[in-house]
């Protein structure tokens, strides 16, 4: 293993979020001491609650403050000695991360920053709005770290595995459609679906990785790869029926887009960019400053959408079983 010295004390901000309570369980996988900073918790947020409960019961340090509090943030890192911090702020937050960063720069101690990134390689994929402004946010976030000289890692993962909803900013979080599909386009072009787990186990294995110093990292394992005509065909052979597929145009997500309704409209100009445009799959990897996660770590499998969408249809069984409707045969997969 290519290492600069396992087991970085490691400062996760955003860990109760979509992405970030991957990276946070992954984390304490791995044996990291792992600190998360959250803010106060709201009365009645029972999810967050339970959410942090259960990454304390795992050894978790929880540090209560604000992203945008720099004394704060400078003090914790000095206090203690973060040597990774690893951002998963949601969209309205990516430019508190300029803050953060001045307190990386004065506390001295991180030798790798990763970004609120954890979607696509946002120097390449070119959204129309209001997708952009959020890219022209983290491209800002970017540059500053580059010009700061603070060791980082862009995570590149591209799509979480689920049904790409085009109007759903947490798609993984709901089950794949049970009534019709909608297609985007023709249905024929491609995008990487990675299950959540393995956004957070490849992140953390790159974090004292000395080969992703300075490097964006792209996930694009081959077994994932899919149009969302193949994955319709998928979830078809895991709940054992046909649905209708209804189409949705390039000029409805554009449509959509125009609205300007956030988060919707932010999820409709990626799925145009995605699904219309090709924009993970349109470009290659260009040596040195990009890398394929597979070529990193070629003996760690990732979990494949079959699996994923296993697991999906285990639920459908689940809630079918409760409401009484079971009917034998339903879930073949
Ligand atoms: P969420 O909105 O789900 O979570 C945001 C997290 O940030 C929460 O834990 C929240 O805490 C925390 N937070 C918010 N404000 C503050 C603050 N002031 N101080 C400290 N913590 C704060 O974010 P997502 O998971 O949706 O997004 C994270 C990244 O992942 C983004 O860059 C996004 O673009 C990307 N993404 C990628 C997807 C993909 O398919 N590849 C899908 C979705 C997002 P609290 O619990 O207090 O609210």
């Amino acid at each position: 293993m290519v290492s600069e010295g396992a087991n970085s004390n490691t400062l996760i901000i955003g860990s109760t979020g979509f992405i970030g309570r991957f990276i946070a369980e992954a984390s304490l996988d791995s044996g990291h001491p792992t600190y998360l900073l959250m803010r106060p918790a709201s009365p009645g947020l029972s999810k967050t609650t339970h959410t942090i409960d259960s990454l304390q019961d795992r050894g978790a340090i929880i540090l209560t403050g604000s992203v945008d509090d720099e004394d704060f943030l400078e003090k914790v890192l000095k206090e203690h000695k973060i040597e990774v911090v690893i951002s998963v702020v949601g969209g309205e937050r990516i430019l508190d991360q300029l803050i953060l960063l001045e307190a990386i720069k004065s506390a001295g101690t991180v030798k790798r920053f990763l970004p609120s990134e954890f979607g696509h390689d946002i120097d390449k994929a070119d959204p129309v709005e209001p997708g952009l402004s959020m890219y022209n946010e983290k491209r800002r976030v970017r540059r500053a770290i580059e010009a700061a000289g603070i060791p980082y890692t862009y995570i590149c993962c591209n799509s979480i595995a689920g049904w790409p909803y085009h109007d759903n900013i947490h798609p993984a979080d709901v089950l794949p459609p049970l009534d019709r599909f909608h297609i985007y386009g023709d249905g024929t072009v491609k995008a990487y679906f990675v299950a959540g787990s393995d956004i957070g186990k490849f992140t953390i294995k790159t974090i004292d990785d000395v080969r992703t110093i300075n490097k964006s990292v792209h996930f694009r394992p081959p077994s994932n790869l899919f149009s969302i005509n193949q994955l319709a065909s998928l979830w078809e052979q895991c709940i054992g029926r046909k649905l209708p597929r209804v189409t949705i145009s390039e000029d409805d997500l554009l449509a959509a887009a125009e609205e300007m309704r956030i988060p919707q409209s932010i999820v409709a100009s990626f799925t145009h960019d995605i699904f219309i445009k090709g924009c993970q799959v349109n470009y290659e990897i260009e040596k040195p400053n990009d890398i394929e996660v597979c070529s990193l770590y070629p003996d760690t499998p990732f979990l494949t959408v079959d699996e994923c969408f296993q697991e999906f249809a285990t639920r459908v069984a689940v809630d079918v079983s409760k409401s009484k409707l079971a009917q034998k045969s339903v879930i073949k997969c």
